[in-house]
């Protein structure tokens, strides 16, 4: 049996499934492209049988070839993300034990040394395919398919393994909650290491034999260029894209302003994620656009859970109601249902549920309460809609849609030879929803300025985790066990511009 994904791409043969700046390729291209590209990788064995295979591709047609190439090979699918400096992508190497890279010609430079060093296969997508397609494997859902790194509470991310099945069930039940068909067209501006890019628009798009519009990167100037001239029917982003977008449209003249809304309100559907949206956010792009925004809440390791509903009425500041196949609670500290109308953690059963943490059950088993995954999030109903609350965990931050971990950006700081101690926090932002700050304390003598300490901390640190504020302090503010005070410094960033207090972008 062939993956569902790949039988239903070979009822859309002629039509297209991915348009680039490039070109447009039909579904028959992709099925054609990625089964020479699963040959490669089979290398004359019958299945990888779960090999992880790692790849840094910019957003294109050549990205969807790999990652199918992959799935078809039988290997497990692991997107590495163009943006991270090489100690982030050699950890995603090492930890999923991959022994395959494939990777674009630009990062080159970077991989083919790891490749090397570790011994493993190393492939460019710019080597001609062969135009022999051997046999390919029967691949069972159940299988192992994509492993994606999130950041949680304790030290380094996790890699979250999804099956082949748990794809499925989280892109049927968008599919069906969202109507998504074929007549469809998406323009994908999201990143393709992270569940809201891979899932929600591109394997959605593809599963539905819809068109999928990519970007090879984010530019809101752009972005709006293709709104206008490319009759979309879709589009979802994370809040801070929205905010770009936004303020490119009031930079636009009164003309322009008029063809970029009337474009928006062509289509039939924008979604927000991945982020709280903030309700001038949402006022202001309803002015703009005539939408509405679907705002929906989900997370790496579950897929989508809660949704504003596709038709009948959506409430700003709400998440809605659980998706098709997916059960949502709230519980108490205890593990008690919470009555009505009270506050309680979110926890989620579906068959979208990931597998397991790669290779750490132990952090797997802590995850899961009699089967249902704790999600580290509160929430509570009112008038049947769910309100997000917050996370449970100080220590994780929500910056421009991607999750941190100030746990593994402390670990990092601490190894700048300035730093004594440090302690890093969201602070509240109308674009970023949380930017990462951090609370320094110098060595004796030492200065720091937050210019040179960006440039040291991006060679070790995706751009996204490197704080945009610091601020030098005495000493850090700690409770009666010596334990940094967080909400503390939180507000000392809130409150104290007059302070050694720095900001970039
Ligand atoms: P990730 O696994 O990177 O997608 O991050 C998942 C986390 O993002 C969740 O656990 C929430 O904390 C947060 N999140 C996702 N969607 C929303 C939303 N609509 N409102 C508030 N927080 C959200």
């Amino acid at each position: 049996m062939n993956l569902p994904l790949i039988t239903r791409a070979e009822e859309n043969n002629e039509r297209i499934a991915i348009f680039t700046d490039e070109g447009a390729f039909t579904y028959q291209d992709l099925l054609h492209i990625s089964s020479q590209m699963a040959t490669r990788l089979l290398n004359h064995t019958e299945d990888l049988q779960e090999q992880r295979v790692a790849f840094l591709i910019p957003p294109g047609f050549e990205y969807v070839v790999t990652q199918w190439g992959i799935w078809r090979a039988g290997g497990i699918a692991v997107p590495l993300c163009i943006s991270h400096p090489r100690p982030e992508l050699e950890y995603v190497i090492t930890n999923s034990g991959a022994s395959i890279i494939i990777a674009h010609p630009n990062f080159e430079d970077i991989l083919r040394p790891l490749a090397t060093e570790q011994n493993l296969r190393f492939i460019l997508t710019s080597e001609t395919l062969l135009d022999h397609v051997g046999h390919l494997p029967e691949i069972d859902i159940t299988r192992r398919a994509l492993i994606l790194y999130t950041s949680g509470t304790t030290g380094k991310a996790k890699g979250v393994v999804t099956t082949h099945q748990n794809i499925q069930a989280q892109v049927t039940s968008l599919i069906t909650a969202w109507e998504w068909t074929s007549s469809d067209r998406i323009l994908h501006v999201l990143p393709l290491h992270h569940i809201h890019g891979i899932i929600n628009v591109l394997t959605c798009a593809l599963w539905a034999g819809a068109e999928c519009h990519m970007l090879s990167k984010f530019d809101a100037e752009v972005v709006w260029q293709r709104i206008c001239d490319s009759d979309l029917t879709l589009f979802m982003a994370v809040p801070t894209i929205y905010v770009k977008l936004i303020a490119a449209w009031e930079n636009a003249s009164k003309e322009r302003q008029k063809t970029m809304s009337a474009s928006c309100a062509k289509m039939r559907l924008m979604v927000s994620g991945s982020a709280a949206l903030p309700v001038q956010v949402l006022e202001k792009w309803q002015k703009i656009s005539g939408h509405f925004l679907l705002e929906r809440y989900g997370m790496t390791e579950i897929g989508m859970a809660l949704s504003n509903p596709l038709h009948g009425q959506r409430y700003s500041g709400y998440v809605g109601q659980p998706l098709p196949q997916v059960e949502v609670r709230l519980v108490d500290e205890t593990g008690e249902i919470v009555p009505p109308g009270s506050p309680g953690e979110i926890q989620v059963k579906s068959p979208g549920v990931f597998l397991e943490y790669w290779q750490n059950s132990q952090a797997t088993a802590k995850a899961f309460r009699d089967g249902w995954f704790c999600t580290g999030d509160f929430a509570i109903v009112e008038n049947g809609n769910y309100r997000i609350l917050g996370r449970m965990s100080v220590d994780i931050i929500k910056t421009g849609g991607y999750k941190v971990s100030a746990l593994e950006i402390e670990e990092v700081l601490r190894t700048h030879p300035d730093i004594q101690e440090c302690a890093v926090v969201g602070v509240a932002d109308p674009e970023w929803g949380e930017r990462v700050c951090a609370a320094l304390v110098l060595r004796s003598q030492c200065q720091l300025t937050l210019e040179s300490f960006r440039k040291w901390a991006k060679e070790q640190l995706a751009v996204y985790k490197v704080p945009t504020r610091i601020l030098i302090v005495e000493e850090l503010p700690r409770n009666a066990m010596g334990k940094v005070t967080k909400p503390t410094v939180v507000e000392i960033f809130r409150t104290s511009s007059a302070l050694n207090y720095s900001d970039s972008q």
